[in-house]
């Protein structure tokens, strides 16, 4: 079977009822095309005075796979926990932590599911990644045009400051401090490199950024 909007509406109401005892506020769900992730939960994040605080969820079930009734079920449910962890705003060791671990099992055994971790693509498991770490990003502008991020290990980024534009050919570089968990799919670089990325899909990454400035010696938030 395909994913349809009426038949997950369906299921994520029958499950919140069944398994998660109603605790589940209504979600917006969305029929996605991927083709590497069944299911994902998107969100934002924002600081309160009681700590980083998740928000703006969404459910997103892929329509490029055709599963058995059961499978689809399960991915539903997977993706359920996801949004219980993260809406209820209890904090887990990894995107599959402890805590992930002890719901799935409980469900598996309690409701005959067959809920797994393990057929996950590593695309889902880093995008799944909502760690709050500082990340150290460099973005820069080709000459071609394309756009480039790197994400500096904190002890290189005098170094990458002085090489990144003596390796490769760089219209701009433009340095942020941000503790976005969207850039915790990039490894920490300890040598001048650069991942090309669509520059129109930053902009949102990066509108609570603080852009710096350097002078060699100092990184500072830079005041505009
Ligand atoms: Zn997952």
């Amino acid at each position: 079977m395909i994913a349809t909007l009426p038949y997950v509406q369906q299921k994520v109401d029958e499950f919140n009822k069944l398994i998660f005892k109603n605790q589940l506020e209504p979600i917006p769900i969305h029929i996605g095309s991927s083709k590497t992730r069944l299911g994902s939960i998107s969100c934002k994040h924002r600081k309160t005075a009681k700590g980083i605080e998740f928000y703006g969820f969404k459910l997103t079930i892929s329509k490029c796979f055709d599963l058995q009734e059961r499978d689809m079920e399960d991915t539903i449910i997977h993706e359920l926990i996801h949004y219980y962890i993260l809406s209820k705003q209890l904090h887990d060791s990894s995107p599959h932590g402890t805590l992930f671990k002890q719901l799935m099992n409980h469900i598996n055994q309690h409701f005959g599911r067959n809920i797994t971790i393990s057929h996950r693509s590593s695309s889902e498991e880093r995008s799944a990644d909502k760690r709050i770490k500082e990340h150290f990003v460099c973005i820069t502008e080709l000459e071609d045009g394309r756009t480039g991020i790197t994400v500096s290990a904190k002890t290189r980024i005098f170094e990458m400051w002085k090489y990144l534009p003596r390796f490769f050919k760089l219209k701009k570089m433009t340095w942020y401090w941000t503790t976005n968990p969207f850039f915790n799919q990039f490894s920490n670089a300890i040598r001048p490199k650069i991942y090309l990325y669509d520059s129109n899909k930053l902009e949102e990454e990066l509108k609570d950024a603080k852009e710096l400035e350097c002078d060699g010696t100092t990184f500072r938030v830079k005041k505009h």
